[in-house]
């Protein structure tokens, strides 16, 4: 049995564009493989987390099913990393935060032309939205953040090496990126 340490990527409330950006690792991808196994990836994102050293966690918490998944993120994974802006500070998906719950889904599905139904979803299957959207390190305790919009693939590939090296990354200016 392998024993390189284990990575996790989870997805939370976000666009999936920090996903997309590990991905453009490329080749990268391979150099990490060779460094850690990928429990669960932009791929196979999961959302039980398994027990692993380290855990990106990409996305706000914005529903009730947020919440539950980085709960058990941080249970399972000795080192939780923000991963992007949406983890770290709210960003986009906080930006429903200025106005009521109830009004963001006024104005989402019923004064939207293209809502299909004109209807608030509801239903006991549905995760139910909190009243704001927070950023990860509000509800459990974060030990490294990798800002971005999404953080580029190079600055990802360098976080990951030096918390794989028992090092906290400080990634230079020029990593740190804003699309
Ligand atoms: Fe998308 Fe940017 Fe949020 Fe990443 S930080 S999930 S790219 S909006």
């Amino acid at each position: 049995m392998s024993d390189k340490p284990k990575i996790a990527t989870v997805w939370l409330g976000g666009c999936s564009g920090c996903h997309m950006s590990l991905l453009d690792l490329d080749e990268g991808l391979l150099d990490l493989a060779k460094a850690a196994t990928i429990t669960a990836s932009p791929i196979t994102d999961i959302k039980e987390p398994p027990e692993v050293d380290v855990c990106l966690v990409e996305g706000a918490v914005c529903n009730t099913d947020n919440l539950e998944v980085l709960r058990k993120c941080r249970e399972r994974a000795k080192i939780l990393v923000a991963f992007g802006d949406c983890a770290c500070f709210g960003n986009i998906p906080a930006m429903r935060n200025f106005i009521s719950l109830e009004e963001t889904l006024q104005r989402g599905y019923v004064d939207t032309e293209s809502t299909a139904s004109g209807e608030v979803p509801r239903g006991e299957e549905l995760p139910a939205l909190l009243e704001k959207v927070q950023p990860i390190s509000y509800y459990v305790k974060v030990d490294a953040s990798l800002p971005g919009c999404p953080p580029s693939a190079e600055a990802i590939l360098f976080a990951v090496k030096e918390l794989l090296s028992g090092r906290l990354p400080k990634p230079e200016g020029e990593l740190l990126r804003y699309d």
